[in-house]
């Protein structure tokens, strides 16, 4: 529970105006009395139960899991995903379709099939849906 602040020019209750949360977990509390002329901030840790939300992000992404694969498709899945030919998406320019990576000159080209993904749900090309 969070003990309320006593202002010490006037006696009265103090009320929480803002709480920042410190990259330590503690919290920064900035206090007010109730006539506005008195002004105390102090540190305290958070109440019990609270999470942060980097914790939950934390929790969300399990620690010893393999990092998923980075998932490149190559342009005959590219092809079939658009619902476009081959020759279709050599004669675009390079930028045309989102995610595009070569390793080097003439090498192979590859997409990235989530921001392909993305890029087909964001833009209907005509004739995909
Ligand atoms: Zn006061």
């Amino acid at each position: 529970m969070t003990t309320p602040a006593i202002c010490p020019h006037c006696g009265r209750l103090m009320t929480i105006t803002t709480i920042s949360v410190q990259p330590s977990g503690m919290w920064d509390e900035t206090w007010r009395c109730p006539d506005g002329r008195w002004m105390h901030t102090r540190t305290v840790p958070p109440p019990p139960g609270y999470e942060r939300p980097t914790d939950r992000r934390q929790l969300a992404i399990p620690h010893n899991g393999p990092e998923p694969p980075d998932d490149y498709i190559d342009i005959h899945e590219l092809a079939r995903m658009i619902h476009r030919s081959l020759s279709w998406i050599r004669h675009q320019p390079p930028d045309a379709i989102p995610g595009r990576r070569q390793h080097c000159e003439g090498g192979r080209v590859e997409w990235n099939r989530h921001r392909v993904q993305d890029w087909i749900d964001s833009y209907t090309l005509p004739g995909t849906r």
